[in-house]
Formats: structure tokens, C-alpha cells, sequence
């Protein structure tokens, strides 16, 4: 069976419907996962995911211009991912909202915590050196340590800010710059569904998609 390799379809023909098989790739999906299309459209059903899935839709269709997508055909947007968080959380009803941060963007997290509950929500948040650990416990070695490897260094403890927000049962939880593996060990231990607001990239200024943009960035990857 031919692997999946839809970001090198030229033309995204699922996108425009077309489905006939002697106009797509032969790395299509819809050739070789026929079955798994279908069942996967059953999952649908289910009341909880049919809820879910149906507020997601609406709060897609409503970060554009209404206007403008209907009289022009245009896709304006009219609001930043943010509000996108807030406007779902209300529409399916959430009203506990977690938020794991990073330290080097405590900042940000104030800042995202303050909107957040501006438009109604309780947000709990756990900051990544939550616990005081310092690395060497968690089976970092010494001079694995980002500073002097004699001094305390706090680790990230991702399973321990999961944790504590599953105590809580959050509706959704929320990541704000965790590391590149710290947050996949977040999201693997949330009991609740997780969303990201920041994905950290020191480098831009966490805005990772420049380095696809930018031919000075590019030469950097
Ligand atoms: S599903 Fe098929 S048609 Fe759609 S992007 Fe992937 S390869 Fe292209």
C-alpha cells in the first residue's frame, strides 16, 4: 500500500471533490484508505463527537467575514487564535479552561490568562518548573544542565502540570510554549482535550511558519 503523501499533491483534489481515481495521485488516501474513509465517517455519529465537532465547524465559519465570504468569495479573517479559544470554549459549554505554560513565557501566559477570563472563563494554570525538580531527579544528567551543572536547574515536568490539571478536571486544556517533547508527554497525559495557543520557536519569536516564507530563515533548516 502506497503511503500518504497529500502535502505533495498538486492539486488537493479532495478539496475541490473530485474523487474519480484516474485524476489523483496514486499516493491518495482516498485510493488506498477506502475502508477507513467510511469508518471513520461512522465516528461522526456519536452523539458527544457529532456536538463537538459541529461547535468546531461553526466557530471555523465564524473567524471569517461573513460578508465577504458570501458576497465576494473572499476568506477574511476577523479574529486571532485567542478569541478562537474563547469562542469555542463557550460554545460547547466549557467553563474551566487549564493552561500549561512555559517559564520563559510566564509573560505571555499572564497576558493569556487575563483575556481568557475577561470573556468569562476560570482559567487554572501550572507553570512547567512546577514542583521545584530539579533535572538531575528527573534523569537529566549534570552537564546536560542549560547552566552551571553544579547549581539547581528546575526541570519541565509536563506529566506533573497534566496532572494537576486533571485533579481539576479541566473542560480543555491549553499549551502556551512548552518544549518540543514536553508537549507531546503534556498531551499524552491530559484527560482532557488539548489545544495549542503558542507553539514555542525561540528562535522567531515563536512564529515557526517564517522559517517556510523566508529564504533567510529557510537556509537555516
Ligand atoms: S487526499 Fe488525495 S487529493 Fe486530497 S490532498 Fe491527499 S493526495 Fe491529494
Amino acid at each position: 500500500m502506497k503511503e500518504p503523501k497529500c502535502a505533495k499533491c498538486p492539486q488537493k483534489y479532495c478539496n475541490q471533490g473530485i474523487t474519480d481515481e484516474r485524476e489523483l495521485p496514486d499516493f491518495c488516501p482516498m485510493i488506498n484508505f477506502k475502508a477507513l474513509i467510511k469508518s471513520t465517517s461512522e465516528k461522526y455519529r456519536d452523539k458527544k463527537i457529532k456536538d463537538f465537532f459541529y461547535k468546531a465547524a461553526v466557530t471555523e465559519k465564524e473567524a471569517y467575514d461573513e460578508h465577504a465570504a458570501r458576497s465576494l468569495g473572499k476568506s477574511i479573517p476577523v479574529r486571532p487564535r485567542i478569541r478562537e479559544i474563547s469562542e469555542f470554549a463557550k460554545k460547547i459549554g466549557a467553563q474551566k479552561l487549564g493552561m500549561a505554560f512555559c517559564i520563559g513565557l510566564a509573560e505571555e501566559a499572564k497576558r493569556a490568562s487575563a483575556i481568557l477570563e475577561s470573556h468569562g472563563l476560570d482559567i487554572c494554570s501550572a507553570v512547567c518548573s512546577c514542583g521545584a525538580v530539579d533535572k538531575t531527579e528527573l534523569g537529566v544528567p549534570a552537564e546536560k544542565k542549560i547552566r552551571n551543572p553544579e547549581q539547581f536547574e528546575a526541570s519541565c515536568n509536563p506529566i506533573l502540570q497534566a496532572e494537576i490539571l486533571n485533579t481539576l478536571n479541566t473542560d480543555f486544556n491549553i499549551i502556551v510554549g512548552l518544549c518540543i517533547g514536553h508537549d507531546m508527554l503534556f498531551t499524552k497525559y491530559s484527560q482532557a482535550p488539548v489545544t495549542t495557543l503558542i507553539v514555542k520557536d525561540r528562535f522567531t519569536g515563536h512564529n515557526p511558519v517564517i522559517t517556510l516564507y523566508s529564504r533567510y530563515h529557510r537556509d537555516l533548516v
